[in-house]
C-alpha cells in the first residue's frame, strides 16, 4: 500500500478485544462483518453500527450485538429507530452528520461497507483519527484517491483492503520490495453476461444482471459486475493502494473466482492467493490483521473443482473496462466523474429507466460533457460528484442516450 508511517494512536495488543463501527452494517458487508464478529465475541465489540433506511434490521442488528449506538442516515427515519431502541439504553442519532460523528467515536476499527461515494466523509473521518479501516466501499478511492491515500499517510492509520482482489494482493505484494513487481493481476468473473452477445445484452433485465454466478453482494455492485464496470473500478481503487503505475495495472478473466488476484514480479514469480469465494475471508483477513481467525467460509478442495481457466477481458462487449482504463490514465477529476455518472446510470437501470448496454453509454457521455475540473480538496471532490450526478440525470432524462 502507498501508505502511512506517521505515528499511530494506541491499538489493542495482539489478542486483546477490538471495538469495531460498521458504516452499512446492513448490507451484504455489514452482515458478513458482523457473523465474523458474532463467532468471535472474546475478540471484538461493537461501537457504532449505521445503516441509510433500514431501522428494523439496524434496530435488530444493534441490540443483537450489544452496540453502544445506532445511526440512521436518513433524517427523517430518527423517530422510528428511537421508537425501535426504546428501553435498550442503545444511543440513536440520525442524519449525514451522525453518520460522521459514529466514524469518529472510539472504534479501534472501522469498517466501510456504505456503497457509493455516500460512504466518503464518514469513511475520511475514521481515516483522519488515525482508526484502522477496513474498506469495501471502492467509490471512496476511484472518486477521491489521492485525497483518501494522503490523509492515510498523514493520520498514521491503516487502511485494510476488503475488496477480494485487493485483499489478495495486500496479502501477497512485497512493500518491502515495491520495484520487484512486474505487474499485478486482478482477476474478474466475468459476472453473469460473460458469455452473452452484445444484443443478448440490449434486453438484460435488473433480475438478470444482479444473478451473480460466484457472489452474493448488494445490487450496485452486482450490476457493475455485469458491466464490468466493477473490475475498472477495481482498477483505479488498486492503483492507490498500491504502489504501481496504471500500465502495471491488468485484468484477467477467472470464471470461477478462487484465484482472488495475482502479483508478478520481475524474476518471472507469480504469487496469488486462493480461496472459496465467501467474503467472510478477506473481511476475516482485515478484521484481525495482522493476526488471522477462522472464518466459516467453505475450505477449497481444488481436486473436486478440477480445472481454473482463464480468459483475456473483452472489452468490446464490456466497454465500462475501456473507460476505466482512460480514466486510470486521465487523472483523479475523469475518475471522480466515471463514479458519480456509473451511480446515477446503475440507479436509473435498476428502477428500469435505463437499458443495459446504455449505462457504460451515458458514463461515457458524462465524461465526454465535463472538463475543466480540478480537484484538489474533498469539497472539490463532492462538488464535482454532484455536478456529475446533475449531468448525468439531465442526460438521461431527456433520452440523449443511444445504445
Ligand atoms: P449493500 O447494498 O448490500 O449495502 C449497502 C449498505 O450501505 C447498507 O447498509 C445501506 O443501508 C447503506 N447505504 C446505502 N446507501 C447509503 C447512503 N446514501 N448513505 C449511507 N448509507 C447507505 O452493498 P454491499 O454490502 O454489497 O457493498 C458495500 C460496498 O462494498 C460497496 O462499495 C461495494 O462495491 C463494496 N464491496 C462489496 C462486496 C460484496 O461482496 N458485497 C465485495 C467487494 C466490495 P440500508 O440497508 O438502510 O439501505
Ligand atoms: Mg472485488
Amino acid at each position: 500500500m502507498k501508505s502511512a508511517t506517521a505515528s499511530v494512536p494506541t491499538r489493542p495488543a495482539a489478542g486483546e478485544s477490538k471495538r469495531i463501527s460498521v458504516l452499512g452494517a446492513t448490507g451484504s458487508i455489514g452482515l458478513s462483518t458482523l457473523d465474523l464478529v458474532g463467532r468471535h465475541p472474546d475478540r471484538f465489540s461493537i461501537d457504532a453500527l449505521t445503516a441509510h433506511t433500514n431501522v428494523a434490521d439496524l434496530a435488530k442488528l444493534a441490540v443483537q450485538h450489544g452496540a453502544a449506538r445506532a445511526v440512521i442516515s436518513d433524517a427523517s427515519l430518527y423517530d422510528d429507530l428511537k421508537a425501535a431502541l426504546r428501553g435498550t439504553g442503545i444511543a440513536v442519532s440520525a442524519g449525514p452528520d451522525a453518520l460522521v460523528e459514529a466514524a469518529m467515536g472510539d472504534a479501534d476499527f472501522v469498517m466501510a461497507g456504505i456503497v457509493g461515494s455516500a460512504g466518503l466523509a464518514p469513511t475520511m473521518a475514521a481515516i483522519r483519527r488515525g482508526a484502522d479501516v477496513g474498506l469495501a466501499n471502492k467509490e471512496c478511492l476511484v472518486c477521491a484517491g489521492d485525497i483518501v491515500m494522503a490523509e492515510v499517510a498523514r493520520s498514521g492509520g491503516h487502511l485494510l483492503p476488503v475488496d477480494s482482489e485487493h485483499n489478495a494482493i495486500f496479502q501477497v505484494f512485497d512493500e518491502a520490495r515495491a520495484d520487484s513487481v512486474a505487474r499485478i493481476v486482478l482477476t474478474a468473473s466475468g459476472g453473469p453476461f460473460r458469455t452473452w452477445t452484445r444484443d443478448a445484452m440490449a434486453s438484460a433485465t435488473p433480475e438478470a444482471a444482479v444473478a451473480h454466478p460466484n457472489w452474493s453482494m448488494g445490487a450496485k455492485i452486482s450490476v457493475d459486475s455485469a458491466t464490468m464496470m466493477n473490475k475498472g473500478l477495481e482498477m483505479i481503487e488498486a492503483y492507490h493502494l498500491f504502489p504501481v503505475s496504471p500500465s502495471q495495472v491488468d485484468v484477467l478473466v477467472h470464471p470461477q473466482s478462487v484465484i482472488h488476484s495475482m502479483v508478478e514480479y520481475i524474476d518471472g514469480s507469480t504469487l496469488a492467493q486462493l480461496g472459496s469465494p465467501d467474503m467472510r475471508t478477506p473481511i476475516a483477513s482485515c478484521l484481525a490483521w495482522p493476526e488471522r481467525i477462522s472464518a466459516p467460509s467453505p475450505k477449497l478442495d481444488l481436486a473436486e473443482l478440477g480445472q481454473l481457466t482463464f480468459e483475456r477481458p473483452d472489452e468490446s462487449r464490456f466497454p465500462a473496462l475501456r473507460l476505466a482504463r482512460h480514466c486510470l490514465e486521465a487523472g483523479s477529476e475523469a475518475a471522480t466523474v466515471l463514479n458519480a455518472a456509473n451511480e446515477i446510470a446503475v440507479a436509473a437501470f435498476l428502477a428500469r429507466r435505463l437499458g443495459f448496454l446504455q449505462i457504460a453509454t451515458v458514463v461515457e457521455l458524462a465524461l465526454e460533457t465535463i472538463s475543466g475540473w480540478s480537484t484538489t480538496t474533498l469539497d472539490d471532490v463532492f462538488a464535482l460528484d454532484a455536478e456529475a450526478r446533475r449531468i448525468t440525470a439531465d442526460l438521461i432524462k431527456t433520452g440523449k442516450i443511444a445504445s
